[in-house]
């Protein structure tokens, strides 16, 4: 069933607000504190909240809603145990989040959009362009069904699912200072990267919060030719704008930042590539995280072979560039960003014909 919620979105407040809401109510302030770290903890419902009195469950129940994600796929991998995750919205809206062990701890990867509209040549979730923007609550919400569902704590977050992240400012940003909380999740600021596609604008607002977050770049193109055929962004904002950009938030922040380069074949891995490469970030404490490209069923791109990816690797180290080629987890599960979504959608709709 599909519920349009018209009450307040309360997983998306902070314990600010939450305290202005229950004085509001003429409740304590230490109910705050407790309606938050519920809110934190993963219930779905007012009435799981056993400390809260059945009277002010009621009147939140009434004013309120919480926002829940609903699992419709899980693939657990086989070889490793990831697990990939197919959620509906209140909506019926689709999005995709993946939980993945490393050996410091549990990492999610949640989604940020319905979709997107940036759309890069290589990403699934771009191929029909932005339905929505998720809630600060619906992001929220990816990491708590994991921990729930795994009984486990989450010590790291990257926000590198569906969906630009910078595109939907407010909503990150809200995101960013819920689960940062102490009363809550309490998941580091330092454990969690953003990526982006480069959104220049958005990342020059970033900048003045000075969060001591990971920015992740994606930027998959030593120049502006290369660049302008696989990500229409860049003709917004071109290599120059964006690296400059960089170079500016990593003035404020002092942090390194990382650099996604995804690598296909015959288009940016060449030896020629990863000079130019090297050349344009000199001068940026970086790290740079080579991806072999996923194929996706809508374009004919294709992954280097694994001796092109390690020579482009070396190469950039030779010039000074720290590089590491990404592991591959759920390869048994394969799918990238987006396409599961899509797949999911595809059974149903299907279902609904037949
Ligand atoms: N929109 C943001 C974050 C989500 S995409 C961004 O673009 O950065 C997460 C990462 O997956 C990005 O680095 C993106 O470029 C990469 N990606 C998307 N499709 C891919 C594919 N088919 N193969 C390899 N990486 C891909
Ligand atoms: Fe959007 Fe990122 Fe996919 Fe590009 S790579 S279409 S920005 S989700």
């Amino acid at each position: 069933m599909i519920i349009i919620p018209t009450k307040l979105d309360i997983r998306s407040f902070d314990l600010e607000a939450i305290t202005k809401l229950m004085v509001d109510f003429n409740q304590p302030k230490f109910r705050a504190q407790q309606l938050f770290k519920w809110l934190q903890s993963g219930v779905d419902s007012f009435d799981e909240m056993t400390n809260i009195p059945a009277a002010l469950r009621q009147q939140l129940n009434d004013t309120c809603y919480i926002a829940t994600v609903k699992a419709l796929r899980k693939y657990v991998s086989q070889i490793d145990g990831t697990v990939k995750y197919v959620y509906e919205l209140y909506d019926g809206e689709l999005i995709e989040s993946v939980l993945m062990k490393y050996e410091h701890g549990y990492t999610v990867c949640i989604s940020t959009q319905v979709g997107c509209r940036m759309g890069c040549k290589f990403c699934a979730s771009g191929l029909y362009g932005l339905t929505r923007n998720l809630t600060a609550s619906e992001m929220l919400a990816q990491i708590t069904y994991a921990a729930r569902d795994n009984n486990i704590r989450i010590s790291n977050v990257v926000m590198m699912g569906m969906g630009e992240p910078l595109d939907n400012f407010d909503n990150s940003i809200q995101f960013l200072k819920l689960v940062s909380d102490e009363n809550g999740l309490n998941i580091g600021l330092r454990h969690i990267s953003l990526s982006t596609s480069g959104v220049v604008s958005g990342i020059k607002k970033l900048s003045a919060y000075n969060l001591p977050i990971t920015l992740s770049i994606s930027l998959h193109a030593p120049n502006d030719e290369i660049r302008n055929r696989t990500m229409p962004v860049n003709k917004k904002w071109n290599i120059d704008a964006l690296l400059s950009a960089c170079r500016e938030y990593q003035k404020v922040t002092t942090r390194r930042i990382s650099f996604e380069y995804a690598l296909i074949e015959g288009v940016n891995d060449s030896d020629a590539n990863a000079r130019e490469l090297a050349a344009r970030l000199k001068g940026i404490m970086c790290h740079v995280n080579l991806i072999p490209a996923n194929p996706v069923k809508e374009n004919t791109f294709k992954k280097p072979d694994r001796k092109s990816i390690i020579a482009f690797q070396k190469k950039l180290e030779s010039l000074g560039i720290n590089a590491t080629i990404r592991r591959t987890l759920g390869a048994d599960i394969d799918a990238s960003c987006g396409q599961l979504k899509k797949k999911t959608k595809e059974e149903i709709d299907n279902a609904n014909i037949c």
